[in-house]
């Protein structure tokens, strides 16, 4: 090669690695498994694989999306952050409420319609007993959409080999999934390893007993018979689009452990990558209440919700919807916990030494029996409510009796029951912060026995500082030091705070907070804190879509190429499975179309 020639191609390289250098501003900082996602302009792309459809998650949403779109022709390559397939789907019950005329609901006589389904779920009064209207905001193009495919949904999932418990639909289980007809169907563990356990289910209780995996092993067997790729460890760290705000998406970045690859997507990418409560900065948009002590999520340590593909997307341009359905007080968008002691202490996930996440977990919990054993404090040792008052509520079927669809006199039918926990958890201390701070569950040696407790690891996490025993309380509270506990407790106010609460217990009635009969003292060492921290949950608003799923920009235009399901995606409030299981259905047939 001549000097000249080799200058030309010296001077070319050059070019080229700036603009590859553009197209990945998410790596350039180093670790590219924890950058944010950001925006990638991709003309310049060098990819190291590609498909017709990428699909980014392998949650409830992202494989009834490669397999529909697999079987309808598409090549398909599902990237996955974790190290299985399953997302926060596989933690679940199981409890999927598709309905709108279900195989199972004919078979049980249970009369329902997409057109009944998408009135329960539009239905703008209030049905529930705290006040909040729980289906006035979603956004109706979308429920439509639902309505007519939650049906074919369903059927859908029984061919491709999901196995539901053999009984008539019922209202178990879900949440503001309509008041008019039992919808709910649930998912049967068989003989799939139990990712709580690492273990099968026994088997005389295989058939009957309801479990996530039940639904997400079937699939994921369902996609590698249909040929669809699953790339584990792959998380997606920015989507690329012809430029930053207009043209076709290409594809997208991952990282694999450290390595980056661009995967392009000739169709279509669909991002079902699970929702957003998981990332602080972004929950606290909705709620700036919610700061980093809000560290048990629902479905963690198996999967986190990071809000990766939110962020993505809005990178290149897309607008989120639907925004009240976070804040509403519905369900499980923030919940009590039913463990206490350790981290993860959602109350339908207990995660047990033998799961293959159980060293991220550290701790089982101690499951809480009677609130009456133990009174909740905030982080200077002050009570702020009735241990046992519940969460938010949600409308399910048959809650409200009568009921009239769409009628304003609904609200006279339900018993006002304001949700008062979960914000006085969340109130805070009153030193001008945000945030509730940690709240601690205080109790002794009579209700650790009553409750049949034994306060030690693995049942406890005493290292990372979710579990404090001392023979007194003085010293209970003088030891309460870990990462959330902002201020120290002073011991004064949780020897009052006791001494306060035993009165009551001698005199049958709380005065302070109406907790019915306080029922017993706290009196016998050694006495404990176990962390009893509000649990965030759900994410009920997202990227806005479109009735087939595709992802619009802030002038509400199709962003073409890509699309979104599940909990990633806004306009639709309803808690779980059915929304991202029917979504994925959608997304997977209008991208491969
Ligand atoms: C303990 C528990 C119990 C539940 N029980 C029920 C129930 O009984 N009924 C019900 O209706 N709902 C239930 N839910 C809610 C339900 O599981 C979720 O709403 C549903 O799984 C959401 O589906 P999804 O596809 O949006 O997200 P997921 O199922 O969480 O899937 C998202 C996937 O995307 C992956 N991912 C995220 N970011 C990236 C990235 N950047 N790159 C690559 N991959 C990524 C995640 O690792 C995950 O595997 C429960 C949830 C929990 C946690």
């Amino acid at each position: 090669m001549s000097e000249e020639a080799r200058k030309k191609a010296r001077i070319k390289g050059q070019q080229f690695l700036k603009k590859i250098a553009v197209a990945r501003p998410a790596t350039a900082a180093g670790d590219a498994s924890k950058s944010p996602p950001s925006a990638a302009a991709g003309r310049a792309v060098n990819w190291d694989r590609e498909a017709d459809i990428v699909v980014i998650g392998a949650g409830a949403t992202g494989l009834p999306a490669a397999i529909v779109a697999r079987e309808a022709g598409a090549d398909v390559i599902v990237v996955e952050a974790n190290f299985d397939i399953g997302g926060h789907a596989i933690t679940s019950g199981g409890h999927v409420p598709l309905g709108g005329g279900t195989s199972a609901q004919k078979k049980a006589g249970i009369e329902d319609s997409p057109d009944l389904l998408f009135r329960d779920l539009t239905d703008w009064s209030v049905v529930q007993p705290n006040g909040f209207p729980d289906y006035r905001y979603n956004d109706r193009q979308i429920v439509r959409a639902f309505a007519d495919n939650s049906a074919p949904a369903f059927d859908w999932l029984v061919v491709h080999g999901v196995v539901f418990i053999d009984q008539a639909p019922d209202s178990f289980g879900g949440m503001s999934v309509g008041n008019s007809a039992m919808r709910e169907m649930h998912t049967a563990a068989m003989d799939w390893p139990w990712v709580q356990t690492g273990k099968p289910v026994d088997p005389a209780l295989q058939a009957t007993t309801p479990t996530g995996n039940g639904l997400m092993r079937p699939l994921e067997a369902a996609a590698r018979k249909a040929g669809v790729h699953i790339l584990l460890d792959h998380r997606m760290t920015s989507i690329y689009r012809e430029t930053p705000n207009a043209g076709r998406v290409l594809g997208i970045m991952a990282d694999n452990k450290g390595t980056r690859l661009n995967i392009r997507a000739r169709k279509a990418v669909i991002i079902a990558t699970g929702g957003s409560t998981g990332n602080v900065n972004f929950r606290r948009m909705f709620d700036p209440r919610l700061t980093e002590e809000y560290c048990g999520l629902a479905g963690m340590p198996w999967s986190d919700q990071d809000a990766s593909g939110e962020i993505a997307a809005m990178a290149i341009g897309a607008s989120l919807w639907g925004l009240y359905n976070q804040t509403g007080e519905f369900g499980s968008n923030v919940t009590k916990p039913a463990f206490v002691g350790c981290q993860y202490n959602y109350c339908h996930l207990q995660w047990f030494p033998g799961s293959p996440v159980f060293a991220l977990a550290r701790a089982t919990g101690l499951s809480v029996a009677d609130w009456q054993d133990l009174i909740l404090v905030n982080m200077i040792g002050r009570r702020f409510y009735d241990e046992c008052a519940d969460q938010y509520t949600a409308n399910n079927a048959g809650d409200i009796e009568p009921y009239t669809a769409c009628s304003y006199l609904n609200a006279r039918n339900v018993t006002y029951d304001p949700p008062n926990f979960i914000n006085a958890a969340l109130a805070g201390i009153g030193d001008g912060e945000n945030g509730g701070g940690p709240i601690w569950a205080i109790f002794d040696a009579d209700a650790a026995a009553r409750e049949g407790w034994n306060p030690v690891p693995p049942q406890v996490d005493v290292d990372e500082g979710f579990f404090f025993s001392a023979q007194s309380l003085q010293e209970l509270a003088a030891g309460i030091v870990m990462k959330y506990q902002r201020v120290p407790m002073p011991p004064k106010n949780l020897l009052e705070t006791v001494a306060r609460y035993n009165s009551f217990v001698e005199a049958g009635k709380d005065a302070d907070f109406g907790k019915p009969a306080p029922k017993y003292r706290i009196a016998r060492p050694p006495f404990y804190a176990a962390w009893a921290t509000p649990v965030v949950h759900d994410t009920r608003a997202g990227l806005r879509i479109n009735a087939k799923c595709q992802v619009l920009d802030m002038s509400g235009e199709v962003i073409p190429g890509l699309y979104c399901g599940g909990e990633s995606a806004g306009g639709f409030g309803q808690h779980g499975l059915a929304r991202a299981i029917c979504q994925g259905y959608i997304a997977g047939r209008h991208a491969s179309g």
